[in-house]
């Protein structure tokens, strides 16, 4: 394959370069596509509490090691041409890359690969050279999904803000007067809302600790919004008759807690974030009758085109705030602070 970029010339990345230290911007190569190998220009790159997660990770938590280039929620242009796509498509980029050989790779199901404990990646920026560069090389073209003519900085959030929910929610089965508790109205979160009043009947309430989130929640269409207090529970309960589905975008000690007191019986606790808390199941515990609890990872390449059509639509729109690449340093110390509003998107370009 014939790469169209000098493999010599430098661009910037974000880098992570140990375990513990913060990222930081370094000269890096411009990779050179070989054998099913894509270069993609990156026109957007979104920031994931879950990256807050990799650069707080204790060495040997993760199942990868540094150094490598930050970013999973990537959207731009193809720069080399493959079998399916030509230089210049508007694509954006399924992150969760697994063995590619599995049953389960083999259907677009890398978020499941059946490898996935023998590998020493969990996808793109994670393990992998990711987004938050001008560059990034994409592993198989099956990775690309086409966004027509949706702007980058929507198709990049919806790779993992929308395909995330999007997958836990296409997980549930949910009747006409179903209610579904949204904890955690963030970048996820607030996708969530939209999602589920775009393609189910459900009343949507939304909890969170932040005033602004719960205006995010109001305008992503939330039938009910409710500040975290000591009474959130009892509140819900009463109001909602009992949650046959709860979404815990956060997934601590105190919203799993939260979940588990507001689930009618036979109710499923979708546990989304990554927060690190416990929840006891035991029979009898804390979990109503017929509980279920389901731990969803990202989504599937066939729900990443759902989401994208979804978006295309007018169904789902993520409120972000923007930077320069080179701003990437102050966009990580407001997402720590919980000062970003939805999305925050790096714009390598
Ligand atoms: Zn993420
Ligand atoms: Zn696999």
């Amino acid at each position: 394959m014939v790469g169209v970029v000098s493999p010599v010339r430098k661009t910037p990345a974000l880098r992570l370069t140990a375990w513990g230290d913060p990222p930081s911007l370094a000269d890096a190569d411009v990779p050179e596509p070989t054998g099913t190998e894509v270069l993609v220009r990156v026109e957007a790159a979104g920031l994931c509490h879950s990256d807050l997660h990799v650069l707080d990770a204790a060495p040997g938590a993760l199942p990868y090691r540094p150094p490598f280039t930050l970013g999973h929620e990537i959207a731009g242009q193809v720069a080399s041409a493959s079998d399916s796509f030509a230089v210049g498509d508007r694509v954006a980029v399924h992150g969760p890359w697994g063995c590619g050989t599995c049953r389960r790779c083999a259907v677009g199901e890398d978020n499941y690969c059946d490898r996935r404990a023998e590998l020493s990646w969990s996808g793109a920026g994670l393990g992998r050279d990711g987004g938050m560069a001008e560059y990034v090389l994409v592993p198989h073209a099956r990775h690309l999904a086409p966004i027509g003519d949706l702007d980058v900085t929507q198709a990049a959030p919806l790779t993992d803000a929308g395909l995330t929910p999007y997958h836990a929610v296409a997980g549930l089965t949910l009747g006409e007067d179903a209610a579904v508790v949204v904890i955690g109205v963030g970048g996820l979160g607030h996708v969530a809302i939209q999602i589920l009043r775009a393609t189910t009947r459900a009343r949507v309430f939304a909890v969170d600790v932040r005033e602004d989130a719960l205006a995010l929640a109001d305008r992503s269409g939330a039938h009910r919004t409710l500040l975290t207090r000591t009474d959130t529970a009892a509140v819900l309960r009463r109001e909602s008759g009992g949650a046959d589905a709860v979404l815990d975008f956060v997934g601590s000690d105190p919203t799993l807690s939260l979940g588990a007191r507001i689930l009618r019986p036979g109710g499923a606790l979708v546990i989304v974030g990554s927060g690190g808390g416990q929840l006891t199941v035991t029979k009898p515990g804390p979990l109503p009758q017929g509980a279920s609890v389901s731990l969803p990872f990202w989504g599937s390449s066939r729900e990443l085109r759902e989401v994208i059509a979804l978006a295309r639509a007018g169904h789902i729109r993520v409120e972000t705030e923007q930077f320069p690449l080179s701003a990437a340093e102050e966009a990580f110390a407001r997402l720590r602070e919980g000062r970003i509003r939805g999305r925050a998107v790096l714009l390598p370009g």
